[in-house]
């Protein structure tokens, strides 16, 4: 998609600390990152989000998951991470290219969220 910011990463267009990629997939580090380990999972195809994700996604999804632990070990998080999938306006998504944030490092990241 030729106006979104992570499609121009896959592209190489923008620079980006990359750090697994495969035919599928592009894992690279958060610009801003929120906890030691902060990475970002990408399908290398355009997906806007989980809500526009359909059948013909499950195979990289699933591919996304099941690099998860790996990703976060070799980053530096080897006891567990945590992921998160921002969707949507409610769920608060900045960049409308579908992203897995893997975040963790050497110390529990914190609770989840506020309870309301
Ligand atoms: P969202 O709120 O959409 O789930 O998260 C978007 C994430 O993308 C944020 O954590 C933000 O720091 C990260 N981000 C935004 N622009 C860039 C960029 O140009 N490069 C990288 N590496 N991360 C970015
Ligand atoms: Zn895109």
């Amino acid at each position: 998609m030729s106006d979104c910011l992570f499609c121009k990463i896959v592209e190489g267009k923008i620079p980006a600390q990359k750090v697994y990629e495969d035919e599928d997939i592009l894992a690279f580090k958060d610009i801003s990152p929120i906890r030691p380990v902060h990475v970002l999972v990408i399908p290398k195809k355009h997906i806007t989000s989980l809500a526009t994700a359909g059948a013909e996604d499950v195979l990289v999804l699933g591919k996304i998951l099941a690099k998860a632990n790996e990703i976060a070990v070799s980053q530096g998080s080897p006891d567990g991470f945590r992921v998160i999938i921002n969707t949507g306006r409610v769920g608060q998504q900045e960049v409308p290219h579908l992203h897995v944030h893997i975040v963790g490092g050497p110390d529990p990241v914190g609770p989840m969220l506020k309870r309301i």
